[in-house]
C-alpha cells in the first residue's frame, strides 16, 4: 500500500555557485540537528508530469541525504476510488466542486486509516505529508509523529462542508506550510501555520543553461519560424490557466503585429485526465486551424524531450505568458524568469509574489489588458532584456532549490522531538 521512491543522487556541492554565504552556513547549521535523523516525506506520485511535488521532492530528498540526514519518499498507494475522492478534496478546499456524501468521507478515512498502519512502521523522527491525499493518516497513528502538513493550493476560502469535515486531520499536524500569505486558512491557529512558497531546480534538465541558437532550432524543427516574433504560454489546459483568453489576447495582438506565432505548449503527461481531452478540443476550436498557432498536446508526437522542449520554448520565446486566473504558485513564471525571459502573468495567487509589475515582468488582469502589453514588449527589446535581467536576479535570490530545503531544515528543526 506505500511504495518506496527510488531517488537519483545529488551534490549540494553543485549548487554552491548559486548559494550565498549565509545560505551555506545556515543549511550546515540547521542539518547538524538532523544528523542521521530518519525524515520520511509522503505523497502520491513520483512520476514525471506529476506536478510540481514530485519535482520538488525529486530535489530535497536527495539533497537531505547529502547533508547526512537519512532521508527517503514514499507514495501511497490506495485504490482508484480513494483519488476520486481526494480529487474532489482537492477542489472543495480550493472552494470549487461539491459536497463530499457520507459514504465517501467514511470511505476515505478507512483508506487513510488502512495506510496509517503501513506509514507508522516506517518509524521517522520527522514525516512531511505533501498535499491533501494523505493529510489523515497522521490522526489514526500516534506513531507518525511529528508530522508536517505541506498544502500547495489555496486553502484560505474552502467549501465549508469539506473544510469543517478536514479540520480535525489537518490541525492533528505540528505544522501547516503554505505557498504565500494569502492562502492561510483563518481557522488554523498562527503558530501552526508556516510560509514559504516553492522553488525550481536549477540543474534540472528543465532549467539547465542552453544556447539560445538551439533552441531556437528546436522551435524550428517544431514548425516555428524563430525570426518572427513568437509568444508562448507553458501549461497544462486547465480552464484556471485560461489558454483561451491567450489566443484572444494573441488575436488583438495580432492586429498591429502580423507575423506574430503563439506557442501552446500543453502536453499531456499524466495521460490519466479524460477532461483534459475535452479542454484540448475546445481549445483547438479557437485556433480556427490558424498557422500560427502551435498548440503542442501529444508528447508521442514529438520529437524532443518534455524537459527540453519547455526549456528551449521558454529560451527561445520572445515573450512568455501566463495569464492564468487562479493559480497556486506558477512555477512555470518561475522557470521562464530563470531563464531571463520577458513574462506576461496574471494578476493572481503565487504570480504576485514572483513578479514586481514593471520592473521584472507585466501583471495583467484581462485579456486586452494582456493584449497591449505583447505589444508593447514585442516592440520594445530592450526593456524584454532589462525585464529578463531582473527576473533571474530575483529567482536566484528567491526562488531556488537550495533556499527551499533550508526552509524543509527549518520547519523540521523546529518540530523535531
Ligand atoms: N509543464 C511541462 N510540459 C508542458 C506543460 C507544462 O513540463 O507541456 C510543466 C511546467 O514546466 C511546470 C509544470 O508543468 O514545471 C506546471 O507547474 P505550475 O506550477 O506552473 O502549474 P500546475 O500545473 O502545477 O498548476
Amino acid at each position: 500500500m506505500i511504495e518506496e521512491v527510488k531517488i537519483q543522487e545529488k551534490k549540494l556541492a553543485d549548487y554552491r555557485k548559486l548559494m550565498p554565504e549565509n545560505l551555506k552556513l545556515e543549511l550546515k547549521r540547521l542539518a547538524e540537528k538532523l544528523k542521521g535523523k530518519k525524515i520520511v516525506h509522503i505523497n502520491t506520485t513520483s512520476r514525471e508530469g506529476g506536478g510540481g511535488v514530485a519535482e520538488i521532492l525529486h530535489g530535497i530528498v536527495p539533497l537531505m541525504r547529502d547533508l547526512g540526514i537519512n532521508a527517503s519518499w514514499y507514495t501511497i498507494e490506495p485504490p482508484l476510488k480513494f483519488f476520486e475522492i481526494t480529487n474532489k478534496i482537492h477542489n472543495g478546499l480550493q472552494g470549487k466542486g461539491k459536497k463530499l456524501t457520507k459514504a465517501e468521507k467514511d470511505y476515505y478515512l478507512a483508506q487513510s486509516k488502512k495506510l496509517s498502519k503501513h506509514v507508522e512502521k516506517l518509524g521517522a523522527h520527522v514525516y512531511f505529508i505533501h498535499d491533501p491525499q494523505p493529510l489523515a493518516l497522521t490522526y489514526f497513528s500516534k506513531k507518525i509523529d511529528p508530522s508536517i502538513l505541506r498544502i500547495h493550493i489555496d486553502i484560505s476560502n474552502p467549501l465549508q462542508d469539506t473544510w469543517k469535515f478536514l479540520l480535525p486531520y489537518v490541525s492533528d499536524h505540528e505544522k501547516v506550510i503554505v505557498s504565500i500569505h494569502e492562502f492561510i486558512n483563518k481557522d488554523l491557529p498562527k503558530k501552526k501555520v508556516v510560509v514559504f512558497p516553492p522553488a525550481i531546480d536549477p540543474l534540472d534538465a528543465k532549467n539547465m543553461p542552453m544556447k539560445k541558437e538551439y533552441a531556437r532550432m528546436i522551435l524550428e524543427n517544431m514548425g516555428i519560424n524563430p525570426s518572427k516574433p513568437v509568444i508562448a504560454q507553458v501549461s497544462r489546459l486547465d480552464p484556471f490557466k485560461d489558454p483561451i483568453g491567450v489566443i484572444k489576447a494573441f488575436y488583438i495582438a495580432k492586429k498591429t503585429v502580423p507575423n506574430l506565432q503563439l506557442i501552446l505548449l500543453a502536453q499531456n503527461l499524466a495521460d490519466d485526465n479524460p477532461y483534459s481531452k475535452k479542454i484540448f478540443e475546445e481549445v483547438k476550436k479557437h485556433t480556427k486551424g490558424d498557422p500560427d498557432i502551435h498548440l503542442f498536446y501529444d508528447p508521442k508526437k514529438m520529437e524532443y524531450e518534455n524537459d527540453i522542449i519547455v526549456n528551449a520554448v521558454q529560451i527561445a520565446s520572445d515573450i512568455i505568458i501566463q495569464k492564468s486566473t487562479k493559480e497556486g504558485f506558477g512555477l512555470t513564471v518561475t522557470e521562464a524568469m530563470w531563464k531571463g525571459s520577458a513574462v506576461i502573468a496574471g494578476r493572481v495567487g503565487g504570480i504576485k509574489i514572483q513578479i514586481r509589475d514593471g520592473y521584472n515582468g507585466y501583471l495583467v488582469s484581462t485579456i486586452n489588458h494582456c493584449a497591449s502589453k505583447i505589444v508593447e514588449l514585442i516592440k520594445d527589446k530592450k526593456l524584454r532584456h532589462t525585464f529578463g535581467r531582473h527576473a533571474k536576479k530575483s529567482v536566484t535570490e528567491n526562488f531556488l532549490l537550495p533556499r527551499l530545503l533550508r526552509d524543509h531544515l527549518k520547519t523540521a528543526n523546529e518540530v523535531l522531538k
